[in-house]
This record gives structure tokens, sequence and C-alpha cells, in this order.
């Protein structure tokens, strides 16, 4: 028998780090083929190609610099190549591009391949609304789509420093494989069935990551940052029991929910940028290409992307910290109102 065949679609900060432990992972077990494809978007570093630096330094130099990967990793640059014998493959890229991803995959799958998507973010429907990213995966390919989400600053898990995550699989059987893919001493994954849950806490927690980023550029302390944090959790509930009907409170105790809030309200890139639009009035778009050396950040997108849906739905009043941080966003309203927002926020009434 082959071993499964494994894909990773995707290789920035996340991507990268997430290959350093899939790279490890697959040479342990007899079930998983000894060779991971990763499909490096491919650009010129120096003059010399990024999969080309990957597959001789094993060293994703732009995105996850010092850090070796495992020589089972092979960067390709052609999607289709990369991924149309795999079995599973892991979808971790910036969820901006994972439409133009899918319409170059579709149709080009194996046949019962799965997937797992590690994205955070929304899709756009065309009905004005939103859809997860993993149904999107789902049915543009015509593979069921399991989620990881979780407290993983990709830097900290590369070094190894320990942490949780959460894998979100409708099918107990593949859950059990993917957390055989993915667990390592430093990595511990909990497998829980609320797939959207797991899923949305993933997407929602970047916009409150943009709260918080807002409330230290305006020099308010840890209280304050605590109380943003608590009111984007209680929006994040909200958000989930009204949008994604039988979500269990339970999975924001996992470290897809409360735990990833806290990481990314304190060292994530969402908050960094927004500490540094208070600061030096830049746009995001600028300070995003001056600070994160081609990262890229997802709570104004995922922002803007719920706001259409709200607007849409007449909802706005009711989730005031997201509609805030979309507002402030595109300056239509200063960053201190963010503060007062939290001040008369309906869960103070
Ligand atoms: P990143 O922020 O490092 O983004 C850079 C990646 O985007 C590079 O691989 C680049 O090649 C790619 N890219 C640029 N232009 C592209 C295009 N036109 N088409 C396709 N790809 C293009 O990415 P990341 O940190 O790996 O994040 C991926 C996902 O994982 C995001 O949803 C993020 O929220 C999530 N995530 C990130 C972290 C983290 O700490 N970085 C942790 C957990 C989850
Ligand atoms: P940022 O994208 O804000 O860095 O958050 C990373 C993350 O999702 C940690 O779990």
């Amino acid at each position: 028998m082959t071993g499964l065949k494994v894909c990773i679609v995707g290789s920035g900060n996340w991507g990268s780090a997430i290959a350093k432990i899939v790279g490890g992972n697959v040479m342990k077990f007899d079930k998983f083929d000894k060779r991971v494809n990763m499909w490096v978007f491919e650009e010129m570093i120096n003059g010399q190609k990024l999969t080309e630096i990957i597959n001789t330094t094993h060293e994703n130099v732009k995105y996850l610099k010092g850090i070796k990967l495992p020589e089972s990793v092979f960067a390709v640059p052609d999607l289709v190549d990369a991924a149309k014998d795999a079995d599973i493959l892991i979808f971790v890229l910036p969820h901006q591009f994972v439409k133009r991803c899918c319409d170059s995959l579709a149709g080009k799958l194996k046949s019962g391949a799965v997937g797992i998507s590690l994205i955070k973010g929304f899709e756009r429907s065309p009905e004005g609304g939103i859809e997860l990213i993993s149904k999107n995966i789902s049915s543009r390919l015509n593979i069921q789509c399991s989620v990881l989400m979780g407290a993983n600053i990709a830097s900290e898990v590369a070094e190894e420093k320990f942490c949780e995550t959460t894998i979100g699989s409708a099918e107990m059987e593949m859950g059990k494989t993917l957390k055989e893919l993915f667990e390592t001493s430093y990595f511990r994954v909990v497998v829980v069935d609320d797939v959207y849950t797991v899923e949305a806490c993933g997407a929602l927690k970047n916009i409150v990551a943009c709260a918080a980023g807002f409330s230290d550029g305006l020099g308010y302390g840890d209280n304050t940052k605590a109380a943003v944090i608590r009111i984007g959790l209680m929006e994040m509930v909200k958000f989930t029991e009204v949008f994604f009907t039988g979500s269990k409170l339970s999975t924001f105790l996992e470290s897809c929910g409360v735990a990833d809030l806290i990481t990314t309200c304190y060292g994530g890139r969402n908050r960094r940028v927004s500490e540094a639009f208070v600061k030096s009035g830049k746009t995001i778009e600028e300070l995003e290409k001056e600070m994160l050396n081609g990262q890229q950040l997802q709570g104004p997108h995922t922002a803007d992307e719920i706001n259409v849906m709200l607007k849409n739905k007449k909802m706005e009043d009711k989730f005031p910290l997201f509609t805030a941080v979309y507002r402030i966003c595109h300056r239509e309203i200063p960053p201190q109102a963010l503060i007062d927002c939290i001040r008369e926020h309906p869960e103070h009434m």
C-alpha cells in the first residue's frame, strides 16, 4: 500500500511553519508518503527563484527566515503539478487568494482527495453574504474539507515553543488521521466536530485584534485591551450563534477560541499594524507593505467582508465593535471612537 500523499497549498509565514511540522511527521508514520509538495507562489529573491532557494537551502528565506524545513518538503511552482496526486491538501494561504487558487485546481484533483483549511477569513458570497472558506473550497473542488485553527503565531510554532491547536472535522476517522499529520510534542491537537465554529473563531478574532491594536495605538493599557477582548469575544459568540446555527459555546474554550484571541491581541500582525495605523496616520495598505515584507493582513479584509453582510441585513448596530473596526480602517470615524463604542456597547446596558 502506498502512503497518503500530502500537498501544502501555500508557503507564507504559517504555510512554511506548518511545512516544518508536516514534513517531519510524514517521516514518522508509514501511512503517509515521504514526499510533501509545497506550492510556492513563485517570486525572485536577489535574482534567484524562491522555489530553487527552498529546494537547495531548505529554508523559506523570505517568509520564515532562519528555520530549516525537512528535506521531505519540496517547493513546487506550478499549483496543479503540486496538488494533482495529493490525497490530503492543506490550504494555507491568505484568504484573498483562495478563489484564484480553487479556479486553477477545479476538476484536476485526485478522486477521494480531502482538504483541511488553515485559512483565517471569509469568502464573499454572490448574494451579498459571507461563506466559510472551508465550505467554499469544498463546493468548488468537490472535496471534504476540515479546518485547523488555534493560538498559533507562526514564528513561535516554528521555534517549537509549546502551543495547542484545534482541528474541526465532521468525520472523526479523518480527524484522527489529521491529528497524526499535525501533532508534535510542542503542537498539541484537539479534534472537535463543531467545524463551523472553529473556523468562524479563526476569522473573527482578526477583527478583534485590529481593535486591540487601535487601543494600544491610542495609548490605553491592558485593562482597556481586556475589555476589547471580552466585548470582541461576546460579538464573536453572537455572530456565530446568529449565522452558524448549532454552534457550541464550549468550542470558544478551545485553542481556536479564547486562546487565539489572546495571542493575536498581544502578539499578532493585525494588532501590530493597527497600532501603527493610529500612531502614523498612514493607510493599512501602506503599513502592510512597509512592515510585513510580503506577508498579508487578514483582519481589515474580514471586517470589510462581514460589514457588507451586516449592512445588507441591517445588523451593523448589533455588532458595534466589528462595525467600528471597519469604519476606523476606512477612516470613516477616528480611532478614539472605538473606546466610545465599547463604553456604550449593548453588553453594558
Ligand atoms: P503570509 O501572510 O505570510 O502571506 C504571504 C504568502 O502569500 C506568500 O506565500 C506569498 O507567496 C503569498 N502570495 C502573495 N501573492 C499571492 C498571490 N497573488 N496568489 C497566491 N499567493 C500569493 O501567509 P501565512 O502567514 O502563511 O497565512 C496564511 C493563512 O494562515 C492566513 O489566513 C492567516 O490568517 C493564517 N494564519 C497565519 C498565522 C501566522 O502567524 N502567520 C498563524 C495562524 C494562521
Ligand atoms: P496575525 O495574522 O494577526 O499575525 O495572527 C496570527 C494568528 O492567527 C495566530 O494564531
